[in-house]
């Protein structure tokens, strides 16, 4: 496994994925060498030599265990990780090549590629991945999109030392998106009863509960009257009021434990037509038991393309589940072009080292997937549950990564429920309406 993280091909990969963020727009590298301890490529008429980590570092590196040196940012204002040698400069200039010092490949593609997720065998409850089994957490840097900023120091070599070098700059876009575990909260008598109940215990609150009564009794006369559903219309509105794409994950898994197995009716074909003539997106949220099992997840995407009348291509998994090693692609065979799944449900940050879309690589094959990667940088019950942070708190959270996402010309993926719209209300007016309205416009 050791010896797919230098390949010619994801050493490649790595270093286009790196030129694309700091030209601002896809270049075509080509590679003149590649040896155990360099790499060098051309690319618009300009060579660069990117030292390789030795072995005992690489080694060191997926284990956990590299000494790591800070060296500045591009712009100074922070500092930022790379794997320790014994130099002074960043780079140097000599015989019509830039030499860039330090290794900035390796971990690039070891934290793109996940490639501590695809050999772990830890899980946790649901089995998924644990951030605090990640290399992202072992070096802290789940606050820093590394891969990005590695990018940037390239970007400022280039303007540096290329007079004619002219970086695109790419603008930040918030992206909501809002995966649909619920579509009603009350969906028949029994399960109605059953969350009557459940809130009576939970809450302890008359009041409350006579008003939920009440509106048990409403959708009994119209379902479009569930709180639930009419969250899915207030995210759909709050992102038009601010100019924002959302992107809605629809299930349509049948029920189990972890799924509510909820039918997509003339109420919710009649929102995604709202959806979609108001040019945002909807996917499939598969279930909880489809990262594993290509037939169940087929089966889902299949009922929604035929309940929607719609091609879909944008998926997130339910809960985050998902296994580096099939999940991929399962979704690929299935006809999915974009996840949204790479993220921490414990942590919010960088996961893959990037706030930019990527494609995933394939250690089987030894090439990527042909399916985008739009990495998840922020869920609600990340900040409410996982965290336990106060609505000051997140909003901070929130900006903080925001700017961090800005400062490399990223995307902001956010996730929130519709169903916490109803149970939180506070926290999706002082939280997400607070965040949503101040970062709407493009950055
Ligand atoms: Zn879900």
């Amino acid at each position: 496994m050791l010896k797919s993280l230098r390949t010619e091909n994801a050493v490649l990969y790595t270093i286009k994925f790196l030129l694309k963020i700091a030209f601002g727009y896809t270049v075509s590298p080509t590679l003149e060498s590649l040896s155990e301890d360099n790499v060098i490529i051309q690319v618009e008429g300009i060579k660069i030599k990117f030292k390789l980590c030795s072995q005992d570092k690489l080694v060191n590196l997926i284990d956990g265990k590299a000494h790591m040196k800070y060296i500045p940012s591009y712009d100074d204002d922070y500092t930022i990780p790379v794997i320790d040698e014994n130099i002074n400069d960043l780079y140097e200039y000599s015989n019509g090549y830039i030499q860039i010092n330090y290794d900035i490949i390796t971990l690039s593609f070891v934290l793109l590629s996940c490639y501590d997720e695809w050999t772990s065998e830890i899980r946790d409850e649901f089995d998924r991945f644990r951030y605090t089994d990640s290399l992202v957490y072992k070096y802290n840097l789940i606050n820093i999109p590394v891969v990005d900023e590695y990018a940037f120091l390239i970007r400022k070599i280039l303007k540096n030392e290329v007079q004619s070098f002219t970086p695109s700059v790419r603008s930040t876009i918030l992206v909501p998106t809002h995966d649909i575990d619920d579509l009603y909260r009350f969906d028949g008598f029994f399960t109605s009863i059953k969350t009557l109940v459940g809130e009576a215990i939970r809450e302890k609150r008359p009041l409350q509960l006579c008003s939920s009564i009440l509106n048990m009794l409403k959708t009994i006369f119209s379902k479009k009257e569930d709180q639930y559903l009419k969250g899915i219309e207030q995210l759909y509105k709050d992102s038009k009021k601010y100019d924002l794409k959302s992107v809605f994950f629809f299930m349509t898994a049948k029920p189990s434990q972890f799924d509510k197995g909820q039918d997509i009716d003339n109420n919710v074909l009649a929102l995604m037509s709202k959806i979609t003539d108001a040019d945002m997106l909807f996917g499939i949220h598969p279930g909880f038991n489809t990262f594993r099992d290509v037939t169940i997840m087929n089966d889902e995407i299949e009922r929604l393309r035929n309940t929607s009348g719609r091609d879909i291509v944008f998926a997130r998994q339910h809960y985050l589940r998902f296994d580096r090693r099939v999940t991929f692609e399962n979704l690929e065979k299935c006809g999915v072009k974009v996840d949204y799944t790479m993220g921490f449900a414990e942590h919010e940050g960088f996961k893959c080292g990037t706030a930019h879309e990527f494609y995933p690589y394939n250690f089987k094959k030894d090439q990527p997937y042909n399916i985008l990667e739009k990495p998840l940088i922020v869920m609600d019950a990340t900040l409410r549950h996982y965290q336990k942070y106060s609505m000051n708190k997140a909003f901070e959270v929130l900006e903080n990564l925001f700017k961090i996402t800005k400062r490399v010309e990223g995307d902001f993926v956010i996730l929130w429920h519709n169903d916490r719209i109803f149970r939180d209300p506070k926290w999706y007016q002082e939280v997400y309406i607070r965040f949503i309205s101040q970062y709407n416009t493009k950055q």
